[in-house]
């Protein structure tokens, strides 16, 4: 299966339990279910599957974004043709808002409708809030409230240790990063660029990897490895949709070109046929 821990729950579902990933620049604090930072290097963007698997070796089935209503202006992205109105229809005006202060049109419908989206003006009126969505009381108030001035304290020293805070820095040196993706460094707890957000994510499914067993020529082979005659298979039916030709964590984007591989060197053989 190929799963990111980066899901919400889409307020207007396309289909059942439709979730939608978030698509995070690396500014916002990515706490566990108990309201821990997730450790180093597991910051928003960086390692999908290595945070996946701490989150779910927890037995957890959540985390937590909290960031600010700047930093969701300036690093939300969504997945999703029906999130990306500019890129689908081609729309270059559309397209600017990516580049103007403030969510994007999609991202502001979550802000506003979804009940995973928290906002608060404190860390402690945050807290309360995560907890009554869960209705467990795992995020102390106290502790959540040492973490964000911790960091905060770290953004403004200009001496950070904290490597969130670095990696941060260091993606702005960018300029794409730095105009459309990257959040300028700033206290969390600066009002200028409240309210405070917490944001639930959930484990998300977005497809199964595997597939038919074929040679290199496209021919399934049947469990006795064998081929079965007539049968070719190539792309995701034959597990090149990442998992078969790049291996476990195959990188996003890589995709489409084993699926196109597999479909060439099928379609020669094939061709090849008396
Ligand atoms: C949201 C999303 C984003 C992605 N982004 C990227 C990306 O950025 N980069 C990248 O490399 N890859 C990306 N991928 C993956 C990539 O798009 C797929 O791996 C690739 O398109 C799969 O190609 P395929 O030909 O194997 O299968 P498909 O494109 O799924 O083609 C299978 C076709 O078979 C048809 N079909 C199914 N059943 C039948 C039937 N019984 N009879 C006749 N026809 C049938 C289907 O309608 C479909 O047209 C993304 C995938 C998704 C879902």
């Amino acid at each position: 299966m190929w799963h990111y821990p980066e899901g919400i729950t889409n307020h207007s579902p396309v289909w059942s339990r439709h979730g939608i990933r978030i698509l995070p620049g690396p500014s916002s604090l990515w706490l566990d279910a108990d309201g821990n930072r997730l450790p180093v290097p597991l910051f928003p963007g960086f390692d999908s599957l290595g945070a996946l698997q701490h989150i779910t070796r927890r037995g957890d089935d959540h985390s937590w974004f909290v960031l600010d209503k700047t930093i969701l202006g300036s690093e939300f992205a969504l997945s999703g043709s029906e999130q990306n109105p500019d890129l689908t229809g081609k729309d270059v005006r559309l397209l600017m808002q990516r580049v103007r202060p403030g969510a994007v049109g999609p991202v502001e419908a979550f802000a506003q409708e979804s009940d995973e989206f928290i906002w608060a003006d404190t860390p402690a009126e945050l807290a309360a809030g995560m907890n009554a969505l869960t209705g467990e009381d795992r995020i102390d108030a106290a502790a959540l409230e040492q973490l964000v001035v911790e960091r905060d304290r770290q953004v403004t020293s200009g001496l950070a240790k904290d490597l969130q805070v670095v990696a941060t820095a260091q993606a702005r040196q960018y300029v794409v990063d730095k105009l459309i993706r990257v959040a300028k460094p700033h206290r969390l707890l600066d009002p200028k660029h409240g309210p405070l957000l917490a944001v639930r994510l959930s484990v998300l499914t977005r497809k199964t990897l595997g597939g038919l067993h074929t040679d290199l020529e496209g021919r399934v082979l049947r469990p006795d490895r064998q081929v079965l005659p007539g049968l070719w298979a190539v792309g995701e039916a034959a597990g090149f949709g990442g998992g078969g030709v790049h291996g476990h964590r195959a990188l996003e984007g890589t995709f489409l070109g084993g699926c196109l591989f597999t479909g060439l060197t099928a379609g020669r053989a094939l061709a090849a046929l008396d």
